[in-house]
C-alpha cells in the first residue's frame, strides 16, 4: 500500500456500500468497508455516509459564446421563427459588446467545477469573422483551469462548405490543439450532405480525430443525414469516435423509421447528445439505448444568444432529461445519471474513470441516499475533489484550484 495523501471515510458509493476511499497523489489506491485502520500522511474526513459520486462530465457546451459572468442580456427572438443563420448573426452582435471570452468562459468553468463537473467537451466556434481567436481563448483557458477541470475542445465550424476560407481555418485549428472535428447541419446550412461529410470526415482522417457535428435537421432529412455518418463512420473505422448532437430527427418521426436509423447509429457506434432542450421533440433515450446507442448528455448553450437558462449543474441536466422522458422508476433515474458519468466518459474517451481503485479520484460528495435521489433532489454538492484535490467546497469553487 503506498503512502496515503486522503482518506475519505465512511463514504457511500452508488453501488450502495460504505467505504473507506483511500488516494494518493491523484488516484483511488484504497477502498475498504467502513473506515479503515491506515494512516494519513494528510488529510482525513469521516463523512458520515454521505454519497460519493465520479465527477460529472458535460459532454457538451459552449464555453467561447456563453454570458455567463456578464451582465444579463434580454433574449432576442429570430425576426420570423427560428433561423441559424439569424441567432449567429445575433450571437456575433452580443460577442461584440460582451465581456471577454476569459471573463464569461471562466466564470462558467468556475460555476460548473463548483456543480460537480470534472470533465467537459465544449465546442468553439471556428469562423472567419472571428479567426482563431476563440480556439485561442479556449486553449489559454484549458491550460488556466488544468487542474480543476479536462476540457476537450471541438472545433465548431460554421459554413465548411458555404464560407470560403472556413475549411482552412478548421485545419489550422485541429493542427493547433482542437481535439475533435464539428459543424453544423450538413444539409440545411451546408448545403450538400455527402460533400460537407466527405469533408469533415476527410479533416477527421488527416488529423486523426473524432467528430461531433450539431444536427439540428429534423424529420427524414435528419434521418437521412444520421444514416450517411453512421455509413462513413463504419467505411473510415472510426467506430466509437463519431457522435450527432441533437439528433432531433430521432424524436420526430415514427417509431419505426426511428429504429431501422438507430439500428445503424448502433452498429456504426454513433453516439447521441442530448440536452432535452426547452419544449423541441428530442431524442428517445431509453429506445435508444435498448437498440445498443450510446446516448450522453451536455448542458449545451448556457445563459448566450440562444437562451437564458442553464448554469453549469449536470445535476440539473440529468433531472431535466429524466423529466421530459418521463422516466420515474430507479432504473430510468439511473439512466440519467449514467449520461452524465459513464456514458460521456466513454465517449470523450476519459482515461480511468470511475470509483475504482486506479481510477483518477474525480470525486463530488453530496447528502443523498444514491444516485437516482441525488438526480432528483440536485444537493448541494459539498465537496468536489479532481484528481485528489479538493476545488469546491459547500457548491464554492476554491479560487486556490486554479493555476491564477
Ligand atoms: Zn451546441
Amino acid at each position: 500500500m503506498p503512502s496515503l495523501d486522503l482518506v475519505l471515510d465512511n463514504a457511500r458509493l452508488p453501488d450502495g456500500t460504505v467505504q473507506a476511499i483511500g488516494i494518493s497523489g491523484s488516484r483511488i489506491v484504497m477502498l475498504a468497508e467502513g473506515s479503515a485502520e491506515v494512516s494519513v500522511g494528510r488529510e482525513r474526513h469521516d463523512l458520515g455516509g454521505a454519497l460519493v459520486l465520479p465527477g460529472f462530465v458535460d459532454g457538451h457546451n459552449h464555453l467561447d459564446t456563453t454570458f455567463f459572468g456578464d451582465v444579463w442580456r434580454p433574449h432576442q427572438r429570430c425576426t420570423a421563427g427560428f433561423n441559424v443563420g439569424e441567432r449567429l448573426a445575433i450571437q456575433k452582435d452580443w460577442l461584440a459588446r460582451g465581456a471577454s471570452l476569459a471573463i464569461r468562459a471562466g466564470a462558467l468553468v468556475e460555476r460548473a467545477v463548483s456543480r460537480g463537473t470534472t470533465h467537459m467537451r465544449t465546442h468553439v466556434e471556428i469562423d472567419t469573422d472571428f479567426g482563431l481567436t476563440h480556439l485561442e481563448g479556449i486553449l489559454a483557458l484549458r491550460e488556466k483551469y488544468r487542474d480543476v477541470v479536462s476540457i476537450q475542445i471541438v472545433g465548431l465550424a460554421r459554413g465548411l462548405l458555404v464560407r470560403p476560407g472556413t475549411r482552412e481555418l478548421l485545419d489550422e485549428a485541429l493542427a493547433q490543439g482542437a481535439d475533435v472535428v464539428g459543424g453544423l447541419d450538413s444539409a440545411s446550412f451546408e448545403g450538400d450532405i455527402e460533400a460537407h461529410l466527405a469533408l469533415v470526415f476527410a479533416l477527421a482522417e488527416r488529423h486523426g480525430k473524432g467528430i461531433d457535428l450539431h444536427l439540428h435537421d429534423g424529420g427524414q432529412l435528419g434521418l437521412h443525414t444520421l444514416d450517411r455518418m453512421a455509413a462513413r463512420t463504419r467505411a473510415a473505422s472510426l467506430e466509437g469516435r463519431v457522435v450527432a448532437s441533437h439528433a432531433y430527427a430521432l424524436g420526430e418521426v415514427p417509431r419505426d423509421a426511428m429504429m431501422r436509423t438507430a439500428e445503424n447509429l448502433a452498429a456504426a457506434n454513433v453516439a447521441i447528445m442530448t440536452n432535452a432542450p426547452g419544449d423541441h421533440p428530442f431524442p428517445p433515450v431509453l429506445a435508444l439505448r435498448d437498440a445498443g446507442v450510446t446516448v450522453f448528455a451536455g448542458n449545451d448553450d448556457i445563459r448566450d444568444s440562444w437562451w437564458p437558462y442553464g448554469d453549469g449543474d449536470m445535476l440539473e441536466r440529468a433531472m431535466m432529461i429524466g423529466y421530459r422522458s418521463g422516466f420515474n422508476t430507479d432504473d430510468e433515474l439511473a439512466c440519467a445519471f449514467d449520461m452524465i458519468t459513464q456514458a460521456p466518459a466513454n465517449v470523450l474517451g476519459i482515461p480511468d474513470y470511475g470509483l475504482t481503485i486506479g481510477s483518477l479520484a474525480d470525486l463530488v460528495v453530496v447528502d443523498a441516499d444514491h444516485a437516482q435521489m441525488a438526480v432528483v433532489a440536485r444537493p448541494v454538492r459539498r465537496g468536489v475533489y479532481k484528481s485528489g484535490r479538493l476545488v469546491a467546497r459547500g457548491g464554492v469553487f476554491l479560487d486556490h484550484a486554479a493555476n491564477l
